[in-house]
């Protein structure tokens, strides 16, 4: 991903994610499409407040600002989706869990499991590749105390769905988290997966196979978000999360055993 700003449109209408998500067609055009919305005034005030006031160790940095697209190649076989970008990490680097401690936590155990080429995560220019890998965010801007409204949740949407929709060979999905989990199950019915009822309950090592008329099967994991609440207090440690990864990678290998790993930058 490179950064867009220059070349960004802002968009305030209400329901640009819905009208723009399923126009376009490839991953760089979504990418663009969604560092152009302003669909929440709320999210939009905060993230650019959070850019103008800084944190006292970022007073020199240059905030992104804007919607944080997701980043990983488009052969992915894996998605993780976690809840929003951080006030201070992606919507100040412009790459999601870039920056900050939730984003060490994931990278390096992604490292770890052989889904990313390095452990750190600190730039967009930091040489970061992820392996078969995508990851994203249920909400794309920043919110304030890191939570979105439902509102915020559903008028985002679109942007996840079109992104599912562009990874063809997309066979495990991880969810970082309840609110992810929450806001995923809407977003697979509407693409046309079939979604048990009752809607399934979240839980870390939570494992859900879901069916698509034409992509096929797709298996969802549960897994505690990579928060510091989580990560300070022993709930998420690295041996949890490193074995949900590693599921992750045999699942969709087993589910798709003729297709090779898909290494590439984007
Ligand atoms: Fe647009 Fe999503 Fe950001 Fe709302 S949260 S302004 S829908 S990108």
């Amino acid at each position: 991903m490179g950064l867009v700003q220059d070349q960004a449109m802002d968009v305030e209408a209400s329901d640009y994610p819905a009208t723009a998500g399923p126009a376009v067609h490839d991953l760089p055009s979504l990418d663009q499409a969604v560092t152009e919305c302003r669909a929440c005034p709320r999210l939009v005030r905060w993230r650019e407040e959070t850019a103008l006031a800084k944190r006292a160790s970022f007073r020199d940095c240059t905030y992104w600002a804007r919607p944080v697209p997701g980043y990983g190649p488009g052969g992915a076989r894996i998605a993780i989706v976690g809840l929003a970008p951080a006030a201070h990490g992606g919507n100040r680097t412009g790459r999601i869990f870039t920056g900050d401690r939730s984003g060490d936590w994931l990278y390096a155990a992604m490292d770890r499991v052989g889904l990313a080429n390095q452990p750190t995560s600190v730039s967009i220019n930091d040489g970061l590749r992820l392996i078969d890998t995508r990851v994203m965010a249920a909400v794309r801007c920043a919110p304030p105390a890191n939570k979105p409204t439902p509102e915020e949740r559903d008028r985002c949407a679109p942007w996840m769905a079109r992104e599912l929709g562009l990874l063809p060979g997309l066979r495990v999905i991880v969810v970082l988290g309840q609110f992810g989990w929450n806001a995923l199950w809407p977003v697979l019915a509407g693409m046309s997966y079939v979604i048990p009822r009752p809607r399934p309950r979240f839980g870390h090592g939570a494992q859900v196979l879901v069916e698509h008329p034409d992509r096929g099967l797709l298996q969802v994991l549960g897994c505690y978000h990579v928060s510091q609440q989580n990560t300070f207090t022993g709930v998420l440690t690295e041996t949890m999360l490193d074995s949900v990864l590693r599921t992750a990678r045999e699942l969709a290998a087993g589910l798709d055993a003729g297709a090779g790993t898909s290494e590439q930058a984007h």
